[in-house]
C-alpha cells in the first residue's frame, strides 16, 4: 500500500529571480532554502555584496522560505503557468 506523505511535489519552479541592485547579500536565503537550491555568488554586485545564485533548481519545491525571509524583497520565485 502507498503512503500518502511520499509523494513529492510535481517540478513546477520555472526560474528564480535576483534582483541584483536589491540584495545585500546577508545570505538568509541561502541559509533557509531546505533544498539547498542557493549557493552565494561568486562575483559581487555593485555594491559589493555576494547575491545568492541557483546551483540546484530542480530541487525547489517552490516553498517561497527565500521570498520571504529575505529582508529587501530581492528574490522571487517564479512557477509555471
Ligand atoms: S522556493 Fe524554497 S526550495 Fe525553492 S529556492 Fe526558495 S527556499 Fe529553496
Ligand atoms: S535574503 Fe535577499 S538580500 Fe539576503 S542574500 Fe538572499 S536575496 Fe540577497
Amino acid at each position: 500500500m502507498e503512503k500518502e506523505e511520499n509523494q513529492e511535489p510535481r517540478e513546477r519552479v520555472k526560474t528564480i529571480h535576483i534582483d541584483q541592485k536589491l540584495c545585500k547579500g546577508c545570505e538568509l536565503c541561502i541559509h533557509f532554502c531546505p533544498h539547498n537550491v542557493l549557493e552565494k555568488s561568486k562575483k559581487p554586485n555593485e555594491q559589493g555584496y555576494y547575491p545568492p545564485t541557483p546551483v540546484n533548481i530542480k530541487n525547489c519545491k517552490a516553498c517561497k522560505f527565500c521570498e520571504l525571509y529575505c529582508p529587501e524583497m530581492a528574490i522571487f520565485v517564479e512557477e509555471e503557468s
